[in-house]
């Protein structure tokens, strides 16, 4: 193997996915802390003030102390070289959390233990499941009262509709959580309080049979342990890797990310089971990340990191061969010969300069208003495009209205920029002009963004109008329905996007299905390819 393909095959690129205060955050700490990334566990980003040292890139970040963009942290861990993709976990979270998964080749999915399946996680794991990517689960938090372990395996089945694999299985919860069985060796990984992670932990490793079980558990947890592996040794979906890597079955991991049990030895099966750079689609067909021309592709853009400057950031994932900096690359859709300025990376705290990159890493390289979501880029002499990344659906809606009518002009180009940039969809009405203008947006923060980069960027002042619409469709076959004679129900909109696609904007997901059943040919979906 040659320098870069051994760089290439130890890299493994993943999102962690989850509900608000599932323990994203804490898990990730805790990978670092083993990559030896970060010393102190606790310092990737405090909630409060720490967190600006990390992303203190938009001021509105600052106002709110929560983190409207999200980044990729990069460490090693016994050869495998890791990019984590951080996807915003506030409630308010935004088409980027969507996007951020279209860079990643895995996804791990943490789930609190007293909680399941909650709101955020269902989305997520949706747009990870278009992508038939390998989904691997870890249920956090046994260190407080957990679900029942059949129960909790029964709601991502039932709510997710992805079968699991127990991987190990966990001795007891709360004041009676003892540590993890592992399924394949029958050893027993003991818990020990870390007292929140301030005192080193001493985990022993005991086999089942061992008489030293005894002092680990009691009668009754051994007998329900053993009762449980039988149990489930009959009823659980058996192993399969070739399941796991189309996403088609996820192994499950239990732990507690804050006392720092099993977060190690889920990294570690996680590492053997997860895959490295995997191929992706072009338009001229398949490209191996393997190919020693560099290929990559556009799937966030940062504005105003810097205010002074007015400048972007556009993130790119590497698909294919090596980057150095300074090699010259070709921009696809701009069919332009160019230098990637500034390129960078996140390592723990520091974005730093990159010298050279392989086909899985993420890099952000500044961005003179050039690039577009889902741009690719490569080697000069080759020209293809990656496969675009969907539109996804906005969940909420908002009428725009201008305060002062003088200002038309500044305001339709702020509202256009931050749009080409993917903070925000636009929408027209169906017949009618730029005369009004709905906003949709996945996280609701979005609208402030929108406020405060109007006021701050382009000196426009506008007041937002709430509308009541929580579902959005597009025209999937808009060549064969005439959209102006669909007959929908009396809370339907009908309006455009900016590239002239039909859609329909609705309040009830209810009014969906009635639509469907009143115009025989209409074909609906839920985010847009074009
Ligand atoms: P995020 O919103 O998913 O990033 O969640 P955080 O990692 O910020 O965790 C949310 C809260 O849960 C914090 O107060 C953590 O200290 C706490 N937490 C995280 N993991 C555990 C765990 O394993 N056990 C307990 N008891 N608390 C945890």
């Amino acid at each position: 193997m040659t320098d870069y393909t051994k760089e290439i095959q130890k890299r493994r690129t993943f999102a962690i996915i989850s509900h608000p205060d599932a323990g994203k955050t804490t898990l990730t700490e805790k990978f670092l802390l083993y990559g030896g990334a970060i010393n102190l566990a606790g310092s990737v980003k405090g909630k409060a003030t720490a967190r600006h040292a990390v992303s203190d890139w938009m001021e509105i970040e600052k106002e709110r102390g929560i983190s409207v963009t999200s980044s990729v942290l990069q460490f090693n861990y016994d050869g495998y070289c890791i990019n984590i993709l951080d996807t915003p976990g506030h409630q308010d979270f935004s088409e980027d959390t969507y996007r951020t998964l279209m860079a990643a080749d895995s996804a791990v999915m943490v789930i609190d233990a007293s909680k399941g399946v909650e709101a955020q996680t269902r989305k997520l794991f949706k747009v990870c499941a278009m992508r038939h990517i390998p989904i691997f689960t870890f249920i956090n938090k046994m260190d407080r009262d957990a679900n029942d372990t059949f129960e909790l395996l029964d709601d991502i089945e039932k709510e997710l509709g992805i079968p699991t694999c127990p991987v190990n299985w966990p001795i007891g919860s709360g004041k009676k959580f003892r540590g993890v069985y592992d399924r394949d060796t029958k050893k027993v990984l003991t818990f020990s309080d870390t007292m929140k992670g301030t005192k080193e932990g001493h985990i022993e490793e005991i086999d089942i049979d061992d008489a030293k079980i005894d002092e680990v558990m009691d009668e009754d947890q051994k007998e329900q342990l053993m009762d449980e592996i039988e149990l489930l040794d009959g009823a659980s979906a058996e192993f399969d890797m070739e399941a796991v890597s189309c996403g088609k079955l996820s192994p499950v991991f239990f732990g507690s990310a804050l006392t720092n049990f099993g977060v190690e030895t889920f990294l570690q099966h996680f590492l053997t089971m997860t895959t490295s750079p995997l191929p992706r689609t072009a338009d001229c067909g398949v490209i191996d990340p393997m190919t020693e021309e560099f290929s990559a592709f556009v799937f966030k853009i940062q504005a105003n990191m810097n205010k002074a400057h007015r400048d972007r950031i556009a993130f790119m994932r590497i698909c294919s061969g090596k980057f150095d900096a300074g090699m010259e690359v070709y921009h696809v859709q701009g069919d332009k010969k160019m230098r990637l300025s500034q390129p960078q990376q996140m390592m723990a705290q520091d974005r730093h300069i990159v010298e050279e990159a392989y086909a899985g890493d993420i890099i952000g390289v500044f961005d003179p208003g050039i690039f577009s979501i889902g741009d690719t880029v490569c080697t000069p002499g080759k020209k293809f495009a990656y496969e675009g990344i969907p539109t996804f659906a906005p969940e909420h809606f908002a009428r725009v209205r201008l305060l002062d009518s003088m200002k038309r002009k500044q305001f339709v180009k702020g509202v256009n920029q931050i749009a080409q940039e993917g903070a925000i969809q636009i929408f027209q009405e169906y017949m009618g002009g730029m005369e009004e203008i709905i906003v949709g947006v996945v996280g609701v923060l979005q609208f402030d963004v929108l406020k405060y980069r109007l006021e701050n960027e382009y000196n426009v002042d506008i007041r937002l109008e709430n509308l009541p619409y929580e579902h959005i469709r597009w025209i999937a076959n808009k060549e064969e329905v005439d959209v102006e004679k669909l007959t929908g129900t009396s809370d339907m909109k009908k309006v455009k996007d900016m590239k002239g696609n039909p859609l329909l904007l609705f309040v009830n997901s209810w009014s969906v299905g009635m639509t469907l059943d009143r115009n025989e040919n209409l074909k609906l979906e839920e985010f847009s390819k074009n």
